[in-house]
Order: C-alpha cells, then sequence, then structure tokens
C-alpha cells in the first residue's frame, strides 16, 4: 500500500513506529527488584536482616524463564530498551487494530 491511501492516523503511528525499528535499540523483557543475600561472608546482608535490591531482566522464553542480573550502570540503558521494544509493540498494536477495523467495515 501507498503511504498516501493510508489515513492520517495510520501514517502518524507508523512514522513513530520506524525510528524504534529501524535504528533503536530494543528487547522483549521485564525489569524486576529482587532483594537477596550477596554471598559476602563478611557483609551485612549475612548477619543481619539487610539484603541488597538487585535488578533482573526477565523474560519467558518457550515457557522457560530466563533472568539476567542487569548491574546498576546498565540500568537506564536497559530501561530504555525494554521501552523501546513496548513503545514498538504499542504501535503494531494500533495499526492492527486500524486493519481490525477496516475488516468489520467491510471497505
Ligand atoms: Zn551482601
Amino acid at each position: 500500500m501507498y503511504r498516501s491511501q493510508m489515513s492520517p492516523q495510520e501514517r502518524s503511528f507508523r512514522s513513530r513506529l520506524r525510528p524504534l525499528i529501524s535504528y533503536q535499540e530494543f528487547l522483549k523483557g521485564s525489569l524486576t527488584l529482587r532483594k537477596q543475600r550477596c554471598g559476602k561472608p563478611n557483609c551485612k546482608c549475612a548477619k543481619t536482616r539487610y539484603r541488597h535490591l538487585c535488578l533482573y531482566l526477565t523474560r519467558s522464553r518457550d515457557g522457560q524463564a530466563e533472568q539476567l542480573f542487569i548491574p546498576r550502570d546498565k540500568e537506564p540503558l536497559v530501561r530504555q530498551w525494554v521501552k523501546n521494544y513496548r513503545d514498538a509493540q504499542e504501535l503494531m498494536e494500533k495499526i492492527s487494530s486500524l486493519y481490525w477495523d477496516k475488516l468489520k467495515r467491510k471497505d
């Protein structure tokens, strides 16, 4: 389909989608904070109720849960990648709905 045949709404969604899928990094996953012990015998977490807050990136792949520890210095980057994926997915959903509507209208 030519761009000129698309509704302004669809063109707008696709314009926002293009940079996300053309040159932005993205990944599908969820970020979760966990409280845990670090394992060092002399750390306060071994001796008290203190726990470290650790960030993990998680996903489910072929029914298997996968998790990856994310160091603090990588958090902003990974959050941006996760957001890019979600933004792209949301735009795809919006475009998809336009085609659902089109079929319902039978045009
Ligand atoms: Zn510790």
